[in-house]
């Protein structure tokens, strides 16, 4: 098969497996970096241009788009996806995945187990926000963080609603959600590849640290799901359309809760804590859908 992947930066670990992996097959795979891809977006046979380049046909395209440009690489992805070539991840369900509110409320609309959580954009209401989660602690986060960035915990009401007026005061968007207490410091990444959770893995916080991502100098160790976790992690990733995710999910006392669907998950992580190769599974994925070339969307 012809591929090509969609990503600024080749030399990234995920990148490069997901080139290894496809070569090791017999695949050609080809980066482009979609910021720098141009397209009449209104002609009747739809093309990508390349650095002065008309790109070839592929058979597949493996988005890894980052956060900061989904807005053009979706758009670019959705060219792709007009020409007929078959997205790993479908333009439209990256886009439901990139907006928080959008995406807790489609898993919601699917009885997913959630934290409880709660939005408004008026500061007026914070007292009001705050007995809707049923009091504090409370986590407080900045819509748009990644990486434990703006994730906060609220201890007492006081401190609860001065940082809820600081972030509005810095005029970002937030939601409110229970402290789950009892994950202890620990959440659980599914990685899903086709309906089905290839590799788990389980992160802890440094001492003292809520929070266990690894840029926050957590720590990620192999994990068998039970049955529940498993199936709370396919049924998200069917919710949000994605054929490739990584599932957040923590254990609350009222079973997984899901934090969070990546669509872009990377693999270094979940591939050194677990051995399995994740990259293997994306590519044997792609020759057993690409042909077919069943998309539910097609941008639409
Ligand atoms: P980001 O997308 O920036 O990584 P997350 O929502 O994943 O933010 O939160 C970062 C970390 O904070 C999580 O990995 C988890 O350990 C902790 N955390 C987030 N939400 C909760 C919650 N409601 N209860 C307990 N811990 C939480
Ligand atoms: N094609 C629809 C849109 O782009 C899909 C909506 C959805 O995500 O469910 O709005």
């Amino acid at each position: 098969m012809k591929l090509v992947m969609m990503a600024r930066n080749a030399g990234l670990y995920s990148h490069k497996r997901i080139v290894e992996a496809a070569e090791s097959r017999g695949h050609e795979i080809d980066i482009v970096n979609h910021t720098h891809c141009y397209m009449d977006i209104t002609s009747h046979r739809p093309a990508l241009y390349h650095n002065g380049q008309k790109l070839p046909r592929y058979d597949a395209v493996i988005p890894r788009i980052g956060a900061s440009v989904t807005y053009y690489g979706t758009a670019v992805l959705r060219q792709f996806e007009m020409m007929g070539v078959w997205p790993l991840n479908e333009s439209v369900a990256i886009g439901r995945s990139r907006d928080k509110l959008r995406s807790m409320q489609i898993l919601a609309r699917d009885g997913i187990g959630l934290p409880v959580t709660a939005f408004s954009h008026d500061a007026k209401q914070t007292d009001a926000l705050l007995d809707l989660v049923g009091g504090e602690p409370v986590i407080i986060k900045l819509i748009e963080g990644t990486q434990g960035i703006g994730v906060v915990l609220g201890d007492t009401r006081r401190s609860a609603k001065s940082v809820i007026e600081a972030f509005r005061g810095a005029n970002v968007n937030i939601l409110v959600q229970e402290f789950i207490k009892e994950a202890g410091s620990t959440d659980i990444r599914a990685f899903v590849v086709g309906g089905k959770v290839v590799a788990s893995m389980m992160r802890t916080g440094a001492e003292g640290e809520f929070r266990s991502n690894l840029h926050r100098g957590g720590s990620a160790k192999t994990l068998k799901l039970t049955p529940e976790e498993r199936s709370t992690a396919v049924r998200a990733a069917k919710a949000m359309g994605l054929n490739v995710c990584g599932v957040d999910m923590l254990r609350s006392n009222h079973g997984p809760v899901v934090m969070e669907v990546n669509s872009s998950p990377g693999l270094e992580g979940v591939e050194k804590a677990t051995g399995v190769d994740v990259a293997g599974k994306i590519i044997n994925l792609i020759e057993s859908n690409a042909a077919k070339g069943n998309t539910r969307t097609k941008g639409k």
